[in-house]
Protein backbone atom coordinates (compact mmCIF):
# COMPACT_ATOMS: atom_id res chain seq x y z
CA UNK A 1 0.00 0.00 0.00
CA UNK A 2 2.77 2.54 1.23
CA UNK A 3 4.68 1.43 -2.27
CA UNK A 4 1.75 2.00 -3.96
CA UNK A 5 1.12 5.22 -2.41
CA UNK A 6 4.48 6.31 -3.45
CA UNK A 7 4.41 5.61 -6.63
CA UNK A 8 0.98 7.92 -7.07
CA UNK A 9 2.78 10.46 -6.22
CA UNK A 10 5.93 10.59 -8.39
CA UNK A 11 4.42 9.02 -11.38
CA UNK A 12 2.81 12.33 -12.48
CA UNK A 13 6.33 14.46 -12.61
CA UNK A 14 7.65 11.33 -13.96
CA UNK A 15 6.08 11.41 -16.59
CA UNK A 16 5.62 15.09 -17.57
CA UNK A 17 5.10 15.38 -21.27
CA UNK A 18 4.80 17.93 -23.62
CA UNK A 19 1.11 18.78 -23.48
CA UNK A 20 -1.07 17.27 -26.26
CA UNK A 21 -2.15 20.15 -28.63
CA UNK A 22 -5.99 21.40 -28.39
CA UNK A 23 -7.78 19.49 -30.60
CA UNK A 24 -9.23 20.74 -33.62
CA UNK A 25 -13.22 21.55 -33.18
CA UNK A 26 -15.36 19.66 -34.66
CA UNK A 27 -19.07 18.08 -35.08
CA UNK A 28 -19.56 14.38 -34.37
CA UNK A 29 -22.27 13.62 -37.18
CA UNK A 30 -24.52 10.32 -36.43
CA UNK A 31 -26.65 9.56 -38.81
CA UNK A 32 -28.63 5.54 -39.22
CA UNK A 33 -25.90 4.78 -41.70
CA UNK A 34 -23.02 5.64 -39.61
CA UNK A 35 -20.86 8.25 -37.46
CA UNK A 36 -18.06 10.75 -38.62
CA UNK A 37 -16.20 13.48 -37.33
CA UNK A 38 -16.45 16.54 -39.50
CA UNK A 39 -13.80 19.52 -38.31
CA UNK A 40 -14.52 23.25 -38.03
CA UNK A 41 -13.07 26.10 -38.80
CA UNK A 42 -13.09 29.40 -37.39
CA UNK A 43 -10.84 30.95 -39.96
CA UNK A 44 -13.84 33.87 -39.88
CA UNK A 45 -14.06 34.38 -36.33
CA UNK A 46 -17.38 31.80 -35.70
CA UNK A 47 -17.56 28.11 -36.08
CA UNK A 48 -18.18 27.26 -40.17
CA UNK A 49 -18.21 23.75 -41.56
CA UNK A 50 -17.35 22.70 -44.93
CA UNK A 51 -20.86 21.58 -46.92
CA UNK A 52 -18.57 19.22 -48.71
CA UNK A 53 -17.69 17.33 -45.74
CA UNK A 54 -21.04 17.65 -44.98
CA UNK A 55 -22.51 15.87 -48.42
CA UNK A 56 -21.76 12.27 -47.80
CA UNK A 57 -22.65 11.71 -44.29
CA UNK A 58 -25.55 13.37 -44.40
CA UNK A 59 -26.72 12.55 -47.95
CA UNK A 60 -26.48 16.32 -48.58
CA UNK A 61 -26.41 18.15 -51.83
CA UNK A 62 -25.17 21.53 -52.71
CA UNK A 63 -25.51 24.04 -55.85
CA UNK A 64 -23.79 27.62 -56.13
CA UNK A 65 -24.96 29.99 -58.33
CA UNK A 66 -21.68 31.96 -59.08
CA UNK A 67 -19.00 32.29 -56.59
CA UNK A 68 -17.96 35.48 -54.84
CA UNK A 69 -19.88 38.74 -53.29
CA UNK A 70 -23.94 38.24 -54.18
CA UNK A 71 -23.90 34.53 -55.46
CA UNK A 72 -26.57 32.26 -54.08
CA UNK A 73 -26.28 28.68 -52.83
CA UNK A 74 -29.02 26.21 -52.38
CA UNK A 75 -28.46 22.98 -49.95
CA UNK A 76 -30.63 19.96 -49.80
CA UNK A 77 -31.62 18.18 -46.56
CA UNK A 78 -33.65 15.80 -45.53
CA UNK A 79 -36.31 16.76 -48.50
CA UNK A 80 -36.00 20.21 -47.72
CA UNK A 81 -34.23 22.98 -49.79
CA UNK A 82 -32.73 25.90 -47.96
CA UNK A 83 -31.53 28.61 -50.08
CA UNK A 84 -28.38 31.46 -48.68
CA UNK A 85 -27.25 34.54 -49.84
CA UNK A 86 -23.48 34.74 -49.52
CA UNK A 87 -22.36 37.75 -47.35
CA UNK A 88 -26.04 37.79 -45.57
CA UNK A 89 -26.54 35.81 -42.21
CA UNK A 90 -29.84 33.82 -42.84
CA UNK A 91 -30.62 30.52 -44.16
CA UNK A 92 -34.43 30.57 -45.77
CA UNK A 93 -36.57 27.37 -45.90
CA UNK A 94 -39.90 27.71 -47.79
CA UNK A 95 -41.34 30.87 -45.94
CA UNK A 96 -39.16 30.40 -42.89
CA UNK A 97 -36.07 32.56 -42.14
CA UNK A 98 -33.91 31.35 -39.68
CA UNK A 99 -31.01 33.86 -38.30
CA UNK A 100 -27.24 32.78 -38.89
CA UNK A 101 -24.54 34.07 -36.85
CA UNK A 102 -22.62 35.11 -39.17
CA UNK A 103 -22.46 34.62 -43.15
CA UNK A 104 -22.34 31.85 -45.47
CA UNK A 105 -19.13 32.15 -47.65
CA UNK A 106 -16.68 30.45 -49.96
CA UNK A 107 -13.54 29.37 -49.95
CA UNK A 108 -11.24 26.90 -51.33
CA UNK A 109 -14.20 26.60 -53.93
CA UNK A 110 -16.19 25.04 -50.95
CA UNK A 111 -19.02 26.39 -49.22
CA UNK A 112 -19.36 27.00 -45.45
CA UNK A 113 -22.18 27.49 -43.61
CA UNK A 114 -22.15 28.90 -39.97
CA UNK A 115 -22.33 25.76 -37.18
CA UNK A 116 -25.32 27.77 -36.53
CA UNK A 117 -27.27 26.74 -39.13
CA UNK A 118 -26.98 22.79 -38.29
CA UNK A 119 -27.43 23.38 -34.84
CA UNK A 120 -30.65 25.95 -35.20
CA UNK A 121 -32.22 26.19 -38.11
CA UNK A 122 -32.14 22.49 -39.60
CA UNK A 123 -33.28 21.04 -35.80
CA UNK A 124 -36.21 23.72 -36.05
CA UNK A 125 -37.15 23.32 -39.73
CA UNK A 126 -36.92 19.36 -39.62
CA UNK A 127 -37.33 18.33 -35.72
CA UNK A 128 -38.73 15.23 -36.29
CA UNK A 129 -35.47 14.42 -38.45
CA UNK A 130 -32.77 15.90 -37.11
CA UNK A 131 -31.17 16.87 -33.31
CA UNK A 132 -28.72 18.76 -32.40
CA UNK A 133 -26.74 18.08 -28.53
CA UNK A 134 -24.52 21.05 -28.15
CA UNK A 135 -22.92 19.35 -25.03
CA UNK A 136 -21.48 16.36 -27.28
CA UNK A 137 -21.10 18.77 -30.34
CA UNK A 138 -23.32 15.78 -31.55
CA UNK A 139 -25.66 15.87 -35.04
CA UNK A 140 -28.06 13.62 -35.13
CA UNK A 141 -30.29 12.17 -38.20
CA UNK A 142 -33.14 9.78 -37.50
CA UNK A 143 -34.10 7.18 -39.62
CA UNK A 144 -36.08 8.78 -41.80
CA UNK A 145 -39.88 9.36 -40.81
CA UNK A 146 -41.15 9.62 -45.02
CA UNK A 147 -40.10 6.72 -45.40
CA UNK A 148 -42.25 5.11 -42.62
CA UNK A 149 -45.78 6.04 -41.49
CA UNK A 150 -46.64 10.05 -40.74
CA UNK A 151 -46.69 10.12 -36.64
CA UNK A 152 -49.52 9.07 -35.28
CA UNK A 153 -51.73 12.36 -34.05
CA UNK A 154 -52.45 12.37 -30.40
CA UNK A 155 -56.26 11.82 -30.43
CA UNK A 156 -56.40 14.36 -27.50
CA UNK A 157 -54.82 17.29 -29.43
CA UNK A 158 -54.26 15.62 -32.86
CA UNK A 159 -50.28 17.02 -32.82
CA UNK A 160 -48.43 15.07 -34.24
CA UNK A 161 -44.73 15.91 -33.29
CA UNK A 162 -42.68 16.29 -29.60
CA UNK A 163 -43.59 19.59 -28.20
CA UNK A 164 -41.70 21.31 -25.63
CA UNK A 165 -42.56 24.98 -23.64
CA UNK A 166 -41.23 26.87 -20.82
CA UNK A 167 -43.42 28.15 -18.03
CA UNK A 168 -42.28 31.30 -16.29
CA UNK A 169 -43.67 32.19 -13.12
CA UNK A 170 -43.14 35.91 -12.84
CA UNK A 171 -41.44 37.08 -9.92
CA UNK A 172 -40.43 35.00 -6.57
CA UNK A 173 -37.89 34.84 -3.54
CA UNK A 174 -37.06 38.83 -2.57
CA UNK A 175 -39.44 40.14 -5.57
CA UNK A 176 -43.18 39.74 -4.48
CA UNK A 177 -44.30 41.21 -7.80
CA UNK A 178 -47.48 43.47 -7.16
CA UNK A 179 -48.76 43.00 -3.76
CA UNK A 180 -52.58 43.49 -4.85
CA UNK A 181 -54.86 45.57 -2.89
CA UNK A 182 -57.64 42.71 -3.44
CA UNK A 183 -55.58 39.40 -3.32
CA UNK A 184 -56.16 38.56 0.22
CA UNK A 185 -53.73 37.59 3.31
CA UNK A 186 -50.60 37.77 2.26
CA UNK A 187 -50.71 36.62 -1.10
CA UNK A 188 -48.83 38.17 -3.52
CA UNK A 189 -47.94 38.36 -7.34
CA UNK A 190 -45.66 35.58 -6.88
CA UNK A 191 -47.63 33.02 -5.50
CA UNK A 192 -50.61 33.19 -8.02
CA UNK A 193 -47.99 33.16 -10.84
CA UNK A 194 -46.51 30.06 -9.51
CA UNK A 195 -49.62 28.37 -9.00
CA UNK A 196 -51.03 29.13 -12.50
CA UNK A 197 -47.78 28.17 -13.73
CA UNK A 198 -47.56 24.83 -11.77
CA UNK A 199 -51.51 23.86 -13.14
CA UNK A 200 -50.38 24.62 -16.27
CA UNK A 201 -48.06 22.59 -16.51
CA UNK A 202 -50.14 19.68 -15.43
CA UNK A 203 -52.51 20.87 -18.24
CA UNK A 204 -49.64 20.73 -21.05
CA UNK A 205 -48.23 17.36 -19.87
CA UNK A 206 -51.80 15.72 -20.22
CA UNK A 207 -52.26 16.82 -23.81
CA UNK A 208 -48.62 15.23 -23.90
CA UNK A 209 -46.43 18.27 -24.04
CA UNK A 210 -43.42 18.92 -22.19
CA UNK A 211 -43.34 21.50 -19.62
CA UNK A 212 -40.62 23.28 -17.41
CA UNK A 213 -41.07 25.69 -14.97
CA UNK A 214 -38.17 28.32 -14.54
CA UNK A 215 -38.78 28.20 -11.21
CA UNK A 216 -41.39 25.74 -9.38
CA UNK A 217 -40.79 27.22 -6.13
CA UNK A 218 -40.52 30.46 -3.97
CA UNK A 219 -36.67 31.22 -5.63
CA UNK A 220 -35.81 34.56 -7.54
CA UNK A 221 -34.69 34.17 -10.95
CA UNK A 222 -32.57 36.60 -12.81
CA UNK A 223 -34.76 37.71 -15.71
CA UNK A 224 -32.21 37.25 -18.31
CA UNK A 225 -31.87 33.44 -16.88
CA UNK A 226 -35.88 33.04 -17.39
CA UNK A 227 -35.38 33.26 -21.40
CA UNK A 228 -32.67 30.66 -21.39
CA UNK A 229 -34.45 28.12 -20.52
CA UNK A 230 -36.19 27.87 -23.61
CA UNK A 231 -33.24 26.70 -26.08
CA UNK A 232 -33.38 22.93 -26.77
CA UNK A 233 -36.59 21.11 -26.69
CA UNK A 234 -38.57 24.03 -26.79
CA UNK A 235 -41.27 25.78 -28.57
CA UNK A 236 -41.96 28.38 -26.83
CA UNK A 237 -42.27 30.72 -23.97
CA UNK A 238 -44.64 32.01 -21.75
CA UNK A 239 -44.28 34.10 -18.75
CA UNK A 240 -46.91 34.50 -16.16
CA UNK A 241 -47.67 37.98 -14.14
CA UNK A 242 -50.78 39.96 -12.47
CA UNK A 243 -51.09 43.39 -13.44
CA UNK A 244 -51.36 46.60 -11.34
CA UNK A 245 -52.66 50.27 -11.46
CA UNK A 246 -50.64 52.16 -8.93
CA UNK A 247 -52.59 54.22 -6.78
CA UNK A 248 -53.23 57.46 -7.66
CA UNK A 249 -51.97 57.05 -10.88
CA UNK A 250 -52.90 58.34 -14.16
CA UNK A 251 -56.65 59.39 -14.29
CA UNK A 252 -56.65 59.26 -10.56
CA UNK A 253 -60.34 59.28 -8.65
CA UNK A 254 -60.19 55.90 -8.23
CA UNK A 255 -59.33 54.63 -11.56
CA UNK A 256 -56.96 51.77 -10.70
CA UNK A 257 -59.93 50.16 -9.07
CA UNK A 258 -61.88 50.09 -11.99
CA UNK A 259 -59.23 48.59 -14.76
CA UNK A 260 -60.00 44.88 -15.16
CA UNK A 261 -59.15 42.22 -17.53
CA UNK A 262 -56.16 40.30 -19.10
CA UNK A 263 -53.70 41.38 -21.61
CA UNK A 264 -50.99 39.21 -23.81
CA UNK A 265 -47.96 40.82 -24.80
CA UNK A 266 -45.51 40.01 -26.58
CA UNK A 267 -42.10 41.55 -27.91
CA UNK A 268 -41.40 45.10 -29.44
CA UNK A 269 -41.57 48.59 -28.52
CA UNK A 270 -44.16 49.90 -26.37
CA UNK A 271 -46.46 52.17 -28.12
CA UNK A 272 -48.48 53.38 -25.45
CA UNK A 273 -48.41 55.07 -21.72
CA UNK A 274 -49.69 51.66 -20.72
CA UNK A 275 -47.75 49.85 -22.07
CA UNK A 276 -44.57 51.32 -21.19
CA UNK A 277 -46.01 51.07 -17.81
CA UNK A 278 -46.10 47.44 -17.59
CA UNK A 279 -43.17 46.61 -18.61
CA UNK A 280 -41.22 49.25 -16.86
CA UNK A 281 -42.89 47.91 -13.75
CA UNK A 282 -41.99 43.95 -14.74
CA UNK A 283 -38.45 44.90 -15.48
CA UNK A 284 -38.27 46.03 -12.17
CA UNK A 285 -37.54 42.80 -11.22
CA UNK A 286 -34.32 44.05 -11.81
CA UNK A 287 -33.04 45.76 -8.58
CA UNK A 288 -34.15 42.71 -7.03
CA UNK A 289 -31.29 40.85 -8.81
CA UNK A 290 -27.26 41.40 -7.25
CA UNK A 291 -25.65 41.16 -10.58
CA UNK A 292 -26.69 44.68 -13.01
CA UNK A 293 -27.76 43.51 -16.47
CA UNK A 294 -27.41 44.77 -19.44
CA UNK A 295 -24.25 46.80 -18.42
CA UNK A 296 -24.02 50.73 -17.89
CA UNK A 297 -26.19 50.83 -21.05
CA UNK A 298 -28.75 49.93 -18.81
CA UNK A 299 -31.87 47.11 -19.74
CA UNK A 300 -33.47 49.50 -22.29
CA UNK A 301 -30.50 49.19 -24.94
CA UNK A 302 -30.32 45.78 -24.02
CA UNK A 303 -33.75 44.97 -25.39
CA UNK A 304 -33.93 47.27 -28.35
CA UNK A 305 -30.38 45.05 -29.94
CA UNK A 306 -32.09 41.81 -28.96
CA UNK A 307 -34.93 43.01 -30.87
CA UNK A 308 -33.39 43.46 -34.14
CA UNK A 309 -32.42 39.59 -34.15
CA UNK A 310 -35.75 38.65 -32.88
CA UNK A 311 -36.88 36.70 -35.69
CA UNK A 312 -40.04 35.69 -33.88
CA UNK A 313 -41.98 38.44 -33.96
CA UNK A 314 -44.70 37.24 -35.96
CA UNK A 315 -44.75 34.14 -34.21
CA UNK A 316 -44.68 35.90 -30.90
CA UNK A 317 -47.69 37.94 -32.29
CA UNK A 318 -49.72 35.06 -33.27
CA UNK A 319 -49.51 32.99 -30.14
CA UNK A 320 -50.62 36.14 -27.91
CA UNK A 321 -53.38 36.91 -30.36
CA UNK A 322 -54.22 32.49 -29.41
CA UNK A 323 -53.55 33.05 -25.47
CA UNK A 324 -55.79 36.49 -25.69
CA UNK A 325 -58.61 34.88 -27.26
CA UNK A 326 -59.06 31.69 -25.07
CA UNK A 327 -58.15 33.77 -21.56
CA UNK A 328 -60.29 36.64 -22.33
CA UNK A 329 -63.02 34.37 -22.93
CA UNK A 330 -63.00 32.30 -19.13
CA UNK A 331 -62.16 36.00 -17.56
CA UNK A 332 -64.44 38.24 -15.77
CA UNK A 333 -62.20 41.11 -16.03
CA UNK A 334 -63.15 41.61 -19.70
CA UNK A 335 -60.57 41.31 -22.68
CA UNK A 336 -57.56 44.29 -22.98
CA UNK A 337 -56.25 42.84 -26.00
CA UNK A 338 -52.64 41.80 -26.98
CA UNK A 339 -50.16 44.03 -26.38
CA UNK A 340 -46.55 44.95 -26.92
CA UNK A 341 -44.00 46.23 -24.88
CA UNK A 342 -40.00 45.95 -24.03
CA UNK A 343 -40.10 43.16 -21.42
CA UNK A 344 -36.32 42.03 -20.75
CA UNK A 345 -37.42 38.50 -19.88
CA UNK A 346 -38.99 38.45 -23.28
CA UNK A 347 -36.08 39.07 -25.07
CA UNK A 348 -34.06 36.75 -23.75
CA UNK A 349 -36.22 33.49 -24.94
CA UNK A 350 -34.89 32.59 -28.29
CA UNK A 351 -38.33 31.40 -29.48
CA UNK A 352 -41.41 32.69 -29.90
CA UNK A 353 -42.32 34.54 -26.31
CA UNK A 354 -45.39 35.74 -24.61
CA UNK A 355 -46.26 37.34 -20.99
CA UNK A 356 -49.75 37.35 -20.01
CA UNK A 357 -50.46 39.78 -17.68
CA UNK A 358 -53.48 37.81 -16.31
CA UNK A 359 -55.26 40.45 -14.44
CA UNK A 360 -55.07 43.46 -11.85
CA UNK A 361 -54.76 42.34 -8.57
CA UNK A 362 -56.01 46.06 -7.68
CA UNK A 363 -59.35 45.23 -9.04
CA UNK A 364 -61.64 43.10 -6.56
CA UNK A 365 -63.43 40.94 -9.35
CA UNK A 366 -60.09 39.97 -11.05
CA UNK A 367 -58.21 39.55 -7.31
CA UNK A 368 -61.18 37.30 -6.51
CA UNK A 369 -60.88 35.34 -9.32
CA UNK A 370 -56.95 35.18 -9.92
CA UNK A 371 -56.97 34.30 -5.80
CA UNK A 372 -59.18 31.47 -5.98
CA UNK A 373 -58.15 28.04 -7.18
CA UNK A 374 -61.16 28.15 -9.97
CA UNK A 375 -59.71 31.38 -11.47
CA UNK A 376 -56.43 30.01 -11.83
CA UNK A 377 -57.98 26.74 -13.36
CA UNK A 378 -59.27 28.23 -15.85
CA UNK A 379 -56.81 30.20 -16.93
CA UNK A 380 -54.11 27.21 -16.74
CA UNK A 381 -56.70 25.46 -19.09
CA UNK A 382 -57.07 28.25 -21.20
CA UNK A 383 -53.41 29.19 -22.02
CA UNK A 384 -53.11 25.00 -22.73
CA UNK A 385 -55.74 25.52 -25.11
CA UNK A 386 -53.95 28.56 -27.16
CA UNK A 387 -50.23 26.58 -27.09
CA UNK A 388 -52.14 23.70 -28.58
CA UNK A 389 -53.72 25.51 -30.99
CA UNK A 390 -50.53 27.39 -31.68
CA UNK A 391 -48.96 23.98 -32.07
CA UNK A 392 -51.25 22.85 -34.66
CA UNK A 393 -50.67 25.65 -36.97
CA UNK A 394 -46.73 25.29 -35.92
CA UNK A 395 -47.51 21.68 -37.39
CA UNK A 396 -49.25 22.24 -40.47
CA UNK A 397 -46.96 25.47 -41.64
CA UNK A 398 -44.32 23.36 -41.44
CA UNK A 399 -45.93 19.91 -43.44
CA UNK A 400 -46.60 22.74 -45.89
CA UNK A 401 -43.16 23.81 -46.22
CA UNK A 402 -41.89 20.43 -45.69
CA UNK A 403 -43.64 19.27 -48.85
CA UNK A 404 -43.82 22.16 -50.53
CA UNK A 405 -40.97 24.38 -50.48
CA UNK A 406 -39.16 25.09 -53.20
ZN1 LIG B 1 -45.15 40.79 -12.72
Amino acid sequence: MIALAWWLLIAPTAAAAPPPPPPRPAVLIATPRGETSVPLTMERGSAAVAVSLLAQPLALTTALDGLGGGGGATVGLGGMTFVFQLGLPFARAGAAVCVLVSEPYVARDSLFLPLRWLAECVPRALGSRYRWDAAAARFEEFRAAGAVAAPAANPLTGLRLHHGVVIDPGHGGADPGNPGRYLPGSLTEKDVTLAIARLLRAELLRRGIGATLTRSRDTLIALADRGAFCKTDCDLFVSIHVNSIPEGGRGGGGRSERVSGVETYFLSEAKTEDQERVAKMENQALRFETLPVGGARGPVDFILKDLQLNEYLRESARLAELVQTRVSQVHPGGDRGVQQAGFMVLATAQRPAVLVETGFATNRTDGAFLASSLGQHEVAVAIAEAVVAYLLEFERRRAVVGTGGK
